[in-house]
């Protein structure tokens, strides 16, 4: 690895101001998982890391009734998993957060490096794009918010500009009738990323669905609201026929990844059942331990 500077701003405004003067020889580091893995394999050799561990606006996770959560981009996995806010009003977040990869990268990872490096095999970013999140962006220019959707652009491709930092994901209050479902399929139980990722969050009074949002992830470039599915479910009592037509509509409107870990035939497969899964989970359709017999990946 090569050598290299490492820096300690205190504030947001120092640090995109380090990053704007250093420019593409420097890269802002917050856990190190990802970005210590690509400069030992060489893929990225910046002259100068600034560390984003001293910025405590970066740090917290607080919950308000009226504004929802807001979750500190320093935030580690294992921070949001534990979380008393995150679990009491935001179970999925709480369910997904403990399932990311292992206890090593869960307690060392953040959530904002886990947006940043915009990854498609990664589980918070579907997750959020379904409870509704925004972010926050900020630089020594300002701050700005975007939606989930506006931020994750292609294949690790973000909207983030090279001197802005993500300040915070900002998830809105849960409606009183809503319930929401993360699961995710893994190739083999040895790994650890997702090889297919489905979030559901619905309001409903049990199998009758008022409104539904329904987002597939890890297999697909950037995680992907699954709009014809939704309209098909809306104002629908959901059975286990509208189940199965709605997941082959996810199966159909989506273009699978196609790589060394899952073909575009077998993504869409594995797209299909787990959205089938968890659309019947959501709406109290298992009979017979079908579903909720939660293979291992749930
Ligand atoms: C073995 C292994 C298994 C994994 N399995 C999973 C899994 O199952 N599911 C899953 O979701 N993920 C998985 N991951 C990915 C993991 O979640 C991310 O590596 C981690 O969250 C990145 O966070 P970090 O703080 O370490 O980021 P860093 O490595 O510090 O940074 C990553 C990138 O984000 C940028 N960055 C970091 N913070 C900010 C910020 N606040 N603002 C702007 N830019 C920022 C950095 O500049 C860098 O480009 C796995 C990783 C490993 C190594």
């Amino acid at each position: 690895m090569r050598e290299f500077e490492f820096l300690q701003p205190g504030s947001v405004i120092e640090a995109s101001k380090m990053l704007a003067d250093l420019g593409e020889d420097c890269r802002l580091m917050a856990g190190g998982t990802a970005l210590m893995l690509v400069m030992r394999q060489r893929m990225l050799m910046p002259s100068h890391i600034v560390s984003a561990e001293r910025i405590e606006a970066l740090r917290g996770i607080h919950y308000d009734p009226v504004r929802g959560l807001r979750i500190g981009a320093l935030s580690r996995h294992s921070d949001i998993a534990r979380s008393s806010p995150v679990r009491a009003h935001y179970p999925m977040l709480a369910s997904m957060a403990a399932r990311v990869a292992n206890p090593q990268v869960r307690n060392q990872g953040t959530l904002g490096g886990n947006l940043c490096y915009g990854d498609p095999s990664t589980d918070p970013p579907g997750c959020l794009m379904a409870l509704g999140a925004e972010l926050v962006l900020a630089s020594a220019r300002g701050q700005r918010v975007l939606p989930m959707e506006s931020f994750l652009l292609d294949f690790f491709v973000t909207a983030i500009e090279p001197d802005e930092l993500v300040l915070e994901v900002r998830v809105p209050p849960p409606a009183p009738d809503a319930t929401g479902l993360y699961t995710r399929f893994k190739r083999t139980a040895a790994e650890h990323r997702p090889l297919v990722s489905v979030s559901l969050l619905a309001r409903h009074d049990a199998a009758l669905c008022h409104e539904i949002a329904l987002v597939v992830g890890a297999s697909v470039p950037v995680p992907l609201r699954m709009r014809r599915a939704e309209e098909f479910l809306s104002g629908q009592r959901v059975s286990l026929d509208m189940a199965r037509e709605a997941a082959n509509i996810v199966a159909q409107d989506i273009s699978p990844l196609s790589d060394a870990r899952g073909d575009e035939v077998y993504r869409r497969e594995m797209v299909r059942i787990n959205a089938q899964r968890t659309i019947e989970a959501t709406f109290g359709l298992v009979t017979d331990g079908g579903p909720s017999r939660e293979p291992t990946s749930y």
